[in-house]
């Protein structure tokens, strides 16, 4: 259905370098049924500019080839650069559909052949042009609004992220001096303790390294999301740091009567990555493992070549514990996701254990994923390259 054209006397401005095509322009511009017209016809791209930088249209016609220089596409750039707001019509001449189309892609409301102009078309497209300018006007103030949003957000959550990042710093100075002093009274260094003294202290130390862990996620985790994570991959052996990891449980693991094994396969050994972030990432899993163990139970970690592609090893973390159930596995790396409710409370979790190995190893580029049975069991698999990153795509471990 045809659209009116809301206003009594329409104001009409065409630039067209043929003087005779004006013409007929002008004659069916001025016998549309039910709109006065008013149309300002100009030969010479520089004076209609002038005469739209000077005036209110509510209309533009511009013909495509205006001489051998200028194109009707390049003065409409113009036309919107002046800041004219009007809907603008291309005039094509036979066969230019290609032209029209890439001109209205570039921001024409309409275009028109001009062997096809009549006082109904015109008045039509006019319409059309009309309606679409309006609408166009809506979507412009839509997506400045929606960008507008989009800056305020992310604003917030950088104001989030260092408001976090301070008071995960503030919170740690005076926990490394609790933990200095617990330890100079732990040392006997001011003076003999009596037994429950000493379990007391060791109580308070095992308490500080616990905030301290999640303070140092928490630090990880903004400075991961505002890509001001320290990452220093190099040609690096996997045994060093699988060594440094377990000694980094083995407190844990004792006092659950947990057994870690672990293999690697000397083919395996070397690879390239940030010793520092694959022991977190170790850490992570195997603490991880025994944490969500039975007393007395076995966990393995293993390197090996991966058999899916020989360009990466292959390092897996497996224990005999709980498992997962099927329907949270998918949001097992997920921040702050916690696949059961008492995690946070009977084990002091915040959630962000994984998601930081599942950065940490996309980082490296490579992939990590999790095979879990309910009651039974979990296995931990990333991957790691051999050599440094490159763009190539990877396939899921
Ligand atoms: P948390 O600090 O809570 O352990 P993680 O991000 O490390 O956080 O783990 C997220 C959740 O994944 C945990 O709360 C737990 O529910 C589950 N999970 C992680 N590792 C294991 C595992 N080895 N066995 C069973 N569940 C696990």
């Amino acid at each position: 259905m045809e659209t009116c054209i809301a206003t009594e006397e329409l104001a009409v401005l065409a630039i067209d370098d043929d003087r005779e095509d004006l013409a007929i322009l002008d004659h069916h511009l001025r016998n549309m049924v039910g709109v006065r017209v008013k149309v300002a016809l100009f030969d010479r791209p520089e004076e209609g500019l002038k005469a739209l930088a000077a005036g209110r249209y509510d209309v533009v016609f511009l013909d495509y080839q205006l001489g051998p220089e200028c194109t009707g596409l390049e003065v409409f750039q113009r036309v919107r650069a002046l800041g004219v707001d009007a809907p603008v019509i291309l005039l094509t001449d036979q066969g230019d559909e290609e032209l029209a189309v890439n001109c209205l892609h570039a921001g024409m409301d309409d275009y028109m052949p001009k062997g096809a102009a009549s006082n109904k078309s015109l008045r039509r497209s006019i319409s059309n042009a009309v309606e679409k300018r309006a609408l166009r006007r809506d979507l412009e103030f839509h997506q400045a609004e929606l960008e507008r949003t989009v800056k305020d957000l992310r604003a917030s959550n950088e104001e989030i992220h260092s408001f976090y990042h301070t008071l995960s710093h503030e919170l740690k100075t005076p926990l490394t001096a609790i933990d200095g002093f617990a330890s100079i009274l732990a040392d006997g260094l001011q003076g003999p303790l009596l037994d429950d003294q000493r379990d007391s202290l060791a109580r308070i130390r095992h308490g500080c390294a616990q905030i301290k862990r999640l303070l140092d996620d928490i630090l990880d985790t903004t400075r991961i999301e505002t890509g001001k994570l320290s990452f220093h991959p190099l040609p690096s052996s996997l045994d060093e740091s699988v060594r440094d990891a377990l000694s980094q449980c083995t407190k844990r693991a004792r006092e659950r009567r947990i057994e870690v094994r672990s293999s690697i396969d000397p083919r395996a050994e070397q690879a390239w990555f940030d010793p520092q972030r694959v022991q977190q990432v170790l850490t992570n899993l195997v603490d991880n493992a025994i944490k969500y163990s039975p007393v007395g139970g076995t966990v393995e970690l293993i390197v090996a070549e991966d058999p899916a592609d020989a360009r990466y090893v292959l390092v897996q973390v497996r224990d005999r514990g709980r498992g997962i159930p099927a329907d949270r596995i998918e949001r097992i790396f997920e921040r702050l996701y916690q696949a059961s409710e008492d995690d946070a409370t009977i084990r002091g979790g915040l959630g962000l254990g994984l998601y930081l190995c599942r950065e940490l190893v996309r980082l490296h580029g490579g992939t990590i994923r999790v095979e879990s049975e309910h009651g039974k069991g979990s296995t931990f698999m990333f991957t790691l390259r051999r050599e440094p990153l490159s763009t190539e795509p990877r396939k899921s471990p």
